[in-house]
């Protein structure tokens, strides 16, 4: 795909491959990433190129979390659910067992019957997974999903998403290398509107060799990365 703002290339010959599992995407400011995001999730259409979902159409094939996922704090949080699988096309009879299921899988299922507001941050974050997955989507997009969260709570979402990876094809943007490191099997890495990489977390980690980082600060992973944003010349997130 190639994706402009008027004269502006944003995204540049872009081919990517999406499996089932957490895929990381990652990338300095201005790389692209909320432009891929947003073609991902449908808000905007390709310059040039599509989007092909394995099982055919794009309806209610994406189930997005934003990064401040934020809804009605009176309504009960199985409602909160139910109410999405609904919006997504969920059969009306179906929405309350399409809401316990989701509950349940983030680990939310003991929460039902309570008010949204009586939720905390991290909580809440896993109701809006809970609300993206109600509907069985294709496609999981989670954007920034342990900003503004505790390290406890951070913990708990990334178990919590690498339980989901299992089931589900997850796409999730990041500032975070941890997260990555952590959650995800794979990892893309936007650069300048292209590709830059798009492997498994060890394929980028073994672009370095051990001895280079010696005794220097961070993960292997967090110096490949580096590494491979300084060659292409790109800031730093
Ligand atoms: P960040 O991490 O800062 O959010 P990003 O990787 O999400 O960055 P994008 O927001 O997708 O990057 O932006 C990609 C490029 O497109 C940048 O050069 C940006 O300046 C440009 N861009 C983004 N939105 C617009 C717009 N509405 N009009 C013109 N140019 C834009």
């Amino acid at each position: 795909m190639t994706f402009r703002y008027g004269r502006r290339t944003a995204l540049s010959g872009v081919t990517w491959e999406v499996p089932r599992g957490v895929t990381g995407l990652l990338g300095p400011n201005g790389a692209g990433k909320t432009t891929l995001l947003n073609l991902l999730v449908g808000l905007t259409k390709p310059s040039s190129g599509e989007i092909v979902f394995s099982g055919g159409g794009r309806e209610s094939a994406v189930g997005f979390v934003p990064q401040q996922y934020s809804t009605a704090g009176e309504m009960r949080v199985l409602d909160t659910v139910a109410y999405a699988a609904w919006i997504n096309g969920v059969a009306r009879k179906e929405c309350i067992a399409a809401a316990e299921r989701a509950l349940a899988e983030v680990e939310l299922g003991n929460r039902a019957g309570d008010r949204v507001r009586s939720l905390s941050g991290g909580q809440r974050q896993r109701l809006g997974i809970a609300a993206a997955l109600a509907h069985r989507p294709q496609l999981v997009v989670l954007d920034e999903p342990t900003s503004g969260l505790d390290p406890g709570q951070r913990l708990r979402a990334r178990e919590v998403i690498s339980a989901i990876g299992a089931r589900y094809t997850v796409v999730l943007s990041t500032h975070l290398i941890e997260d990555i490191a952590h959650v995800c099997e794979r990892v893309a890495v936007l650069a300048q509107g292209r590709m830059a990489f798009d492997g498994t977390v060890d394929e980028l980690t073994a672009l370095v060799e051990d001895t280079e980082g010696a005794g220097s600060l961070g993960s292997a992973f967090e110096r490949a990365y580096e590494s491979l944003i300084n060659t292409l010349g790109g800031a730093r997130d």
